[in-house]
């Protein structure tokens, strides 16, 4: 049993409430291996709606659709050879395809675009949920708009509380970063938010592939790039690999005044800071996507959350300097 009235084990029963709130357009909490979604019936307007209210997310920002992988595409996009190559070779995964839609969900999921962004996740738990339930489900993450994405279940009662009133608990995601976004509607495939399946992964399956440059036309076609993210609920500090002395002085001072802080750094980092408190993001980029909201969130226990940057030695790094980025921008 779970401390939290409105957080349950995905079984028989909880499926079924699921599903009726399902048919009467409440918004629910789900795990996935990225990060866990706040979904609704993507067909219906009023569910749809109610996403962007509970989130307070931006007008512009089309949201996700998640189906299970059994679920027939066709009956929402105009599907192309190179999504299908994709398909074959990374899903059920973090790899998000943005298609020409049929324009049969609900309009308010993709703002205006005519183009539909599909997800068929790999964590097991949301399998059973998106088959049991056999709809599109509109899911963005399941957060509070610019604050930190959530990696369990817990995550998404801190920020929602019983505002939602069924959170499944699928344990911590693992990915821990939401999906890439790739674009597969023109002839060359274009990562539009980066992710665990890299370019290089796509190039390798399908020939081409490139990142959208950041500026003004990713706006355009992404707008969900343009906004202020993942902020931790705590004072940040950003330093460079390099500056460890002055973290070091920084941290010290603020201990001396009687305030807490955690440090957020690469493993190599940790070492170097002696005893003080610290969360370790790993090494490799697989590890630090799993880390790092889970420590942006231990973060906001601190008065300071300080955040140490990183080398872009491994493609997955891109992804996670992405948001960790954002998470310490002033
Ligand atoms: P979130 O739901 O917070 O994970 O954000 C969804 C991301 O997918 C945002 O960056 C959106 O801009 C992007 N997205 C969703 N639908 C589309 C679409 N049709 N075309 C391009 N990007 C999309
Ligand atoms: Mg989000």
């Amino acid at each position: 049993m779970n401390q939290f009235v409105n957080i349950y084990k995905i079984n028989d029963n909880s499926l079924k409430i699921a599903k009726d709130y399902v048919l009467r357009n409440i918004p629910f909490g789900f795990p996935t291996e990225t990060v866990y979604g706040l979904g609704a019936n993507a067909f219906s307007s009023e569910a749809v709606k109610r996403i962007f209210e509970l989130k307070g997310r931006p007008q512009d920002n089309p949201l996700i659709v998640h189906v299970h992988p059994e679920y027939d595409l066709d009956k929402l996009v105009f599907d192309n050879p190179t999504a299908k190559k994709l398909r074959e070779a990374f899903l059920p995964g973090p790899l998000t395809m943005v298609y020409k839609s049929k324009g049969v969900v609900s309009p308010l999921v993709c703002r205006g675009l005519d183009t539909l962004a599909i997800r068929i996740p790999k964590h097991e738990g949301a399998l059973k949920i998106l088959k049991y339930l056999d709809l599109p489900i509109a899911a963005p993450s399941a957060n509070k708009s610019k604050h930190t994405s959530p990696v369990t279940a817990e995550h998404v009662y801190e920020d929602f509380g019983l505002e939602v009133p069924l959170i499944f608990d699928g344990g911590r995601s693992q990915g821990g970063i939401e999906s890439t976004v790739l674009d597969v509607t023109g002839d060359v495939p274009i990562v539009l938010r980066k992710g665990l399946i890299t370019a290089e992964m796509i190039k390798k399956v399908v020939g081409e592939c490139r990142y959208a440059e950041d500026g003004e036309s990713l706006m355009k076609r992404s707008p969900g790039t343009r906004y202020s993210h993942y902020k931790p609920k705590t004072n940040t500090k950003l330093f460079k690999a390099d500056e460890i002395d002055l973290l070091i002085e920084f941290y010290d001072r603020l201990r001396s005044q009687g305030k807490t802080a955690l440090i957020l750094c690469e493993e190599k980092v940790v070492g170097r800071v002696g005893k003080r408190s610290c969360f370790s993001l790993g090494s490799d980029g697989e590890t630090m996507a799993n880390r790092l909201y889970y420590g942006l969130r231990e973060g906001e226990k601190y008065d300071y959350l300080l955040g140490v940057d990183f080398l872009l030695d491994d493609e997955v790094k891109l992804g996670v300097a992405n948001r960790f980025l954002k998470a310490f921008a002033e």
